[in-house]
C-alpha cells in the first residue's frame, strides 16, 4: 500500500530550519520578522486558524505583536486605514487578513489594499499575476505547501500528467499554475467536469481540493499515482462522533496509490508553515535585496 506523505513531520522540520534562520536574521539586522494577522469578528472556524498562525509564528521567533482581533462592527474604512498603517510600518513584513470577513466589508477591496510585498497569503492580484507570468513573488500558502510536499518526496513532475480537482483562487487555480511551472501536463477538473473518473484515472499526480468529503475513491485513481488531499471536512458519523476527513477516501485509495497525504497531518500543517516561510522571505527581500 501507499507511502504516507507526512505533512506534519515535514512542517516540523521546516519550522525548525526557520527558527535557526530567524535567529541569525535577528542577530544580523536587530529585529525579528514581523507578521500581523487581522481577524475581524468572531467566525468560529477562524478562531483555531488565527490562533495557530500566531502561535506557530511566535514559536519560530516571528514577532506577532501587531496581530489584532477586531470587533465585527469595524467599518471597511477603518480596516483599510489599519492596513495602510501596517503597509507603512517598517517592523511589519507580512499582513494577513483572515477570511471570511463580516458581510459589510468587501474582501476584494481589503485584500487589494495590502502592499503586494507584504501579502504573505499570496492572494493579491499582483502576486497572482506574477505566478501566472512565472515571475518570483509571494506564492499562496496551501498551493506552496502542496508543491513542497511533492518536491520533498522526490515526485517527478516534468512530462507527467497532473490532475487538479477544484478551481478556487485559494487552492485549485494556483496549484495548477505551479504544477505547470514544473512542466507537468495539467488538467483542471471542477464541479462542471463531465466524467470526473475518466479524467482522474489519467493522473500521475492527483491534487484534490473540492471540499467534498471522500469524493475520490480507489476506482478513480490510477494504480501508482501520487495523491495529495487538500480537503478538510468535518463529518459526523452515525454514532454522532465528529471527525476530520479529506476529499479522498483514504482507506481505499491508499491501497492503489504509490503515495498519499493523510488528513489530518497532511497538507494542513504545511499551509501555516508556508505562511511563516513567506514572512521570512518578505523580510529578507526588504532588508537584504
Ligand atoms: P472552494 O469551495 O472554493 O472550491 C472547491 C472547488 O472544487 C470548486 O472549484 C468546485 O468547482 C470544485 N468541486 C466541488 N465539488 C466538486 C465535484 N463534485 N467534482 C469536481 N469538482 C468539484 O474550496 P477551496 O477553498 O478551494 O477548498 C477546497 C478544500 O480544501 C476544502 O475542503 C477546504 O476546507 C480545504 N482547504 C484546506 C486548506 C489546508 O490548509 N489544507 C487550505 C484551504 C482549503
Amino acid at each position: 500500500s501507499a507511502a504516507i506523505l507526512d505533512g506534519k513531520a515535514l512542517a516540523a522540520r521546516i519550522q525548525a530550519e526557520l527558527t535557526c534562520e530567524v535567529q541569525s536574521l535577528q542577530e544580523r539586522f536587530g529585529r525579528p520578522p514581523g507578521l500581523s494577522v487581522l481577524w475581524v469578528g468572531d467566525n468560529p472556524a477562524s478562531a483555531a486558524y488565527v490562533r495557530n498562525k500566531n502561535k506557530s509564528g511566535q514559536a519560530v521567533g516571528i514577532d506577532v505583536a501587531k496581530s489584532q482581533h477586531l470587533k465585527a462592527s469595524l467599518s471597511e474604512t477603518q480596516l483599510l486605514a489599519l492596513i495602510d498603517r501596517l503597509n507603512a510600518d517598517l517592523t511589519v513584513d507580512g499582513i494577513l487578513v483572515q477570511l471570511p470577513l463580516p458581510e459589510h466589508i468587501d474582501s476584494g477591496r481589503v485584500l487589494n489594499r495590502i502592499a503586494p510585498e507584504k501579502d504573505v497569503d499570496g492572494l493579491h492580484p499582483v502576486n497572482l499575476g506574477r505566478l501566472v507570468r512565472g515571475e518570483p513573488g509571494l506564492r499562496s500558502c496551501t498551493p506552496a505547501g502542496v508543491m513542497r510536499i511533492l518536491s520533498e518526496a522526490g515526485v517527478p513532475l516534468a512530462g507527467k500528467t497532473a490532475v487538479v480537482i477544484g478551481r478556487s483562487i485559494l487552492v485549485g487555480k494556483p496549484v495548477a499554475l505551479m504544477l505547470l511551472e514544473k512542466d507537468a501536463t495539467v488538467i483542471t477538473a471542477h464541479s462542471r467536469t463531465a466524467d470526473l473518473s475518466a479524467i482522474t484515472q489519467m493522473a500521475d499526480v492527483l491534487v484534490v481540493a473540492a471540499g467534498r468529503p471522500e469524493l475520490v475513491t480507489a476506482a478513480m485513481v490510477r494504480p501508482g499515482a501520487v495523491v495529495i488531499d487538500v480537503g478538510i471536512n468535518r463529518v459526523t458519523d452515525y454514532e454522532g462522533n465528529s471527525r476530520l476527513v479529506g476529499d479522498v477516501d483514504f482507506d481505499s485509495v491508499r491501497e492503489v496509490a504509490a503515495a498519499i497525504t493523510p488528513v489530518p497531518r497532511g497538507v494542513g500543517p504545511m499551509t501555516v508553515t508556508m505562511l511563516l516561510a513567506n514572512t521570512v522571505q518578505s523580510y529578507k527581500q526588504r532588508l537584504i535585496e
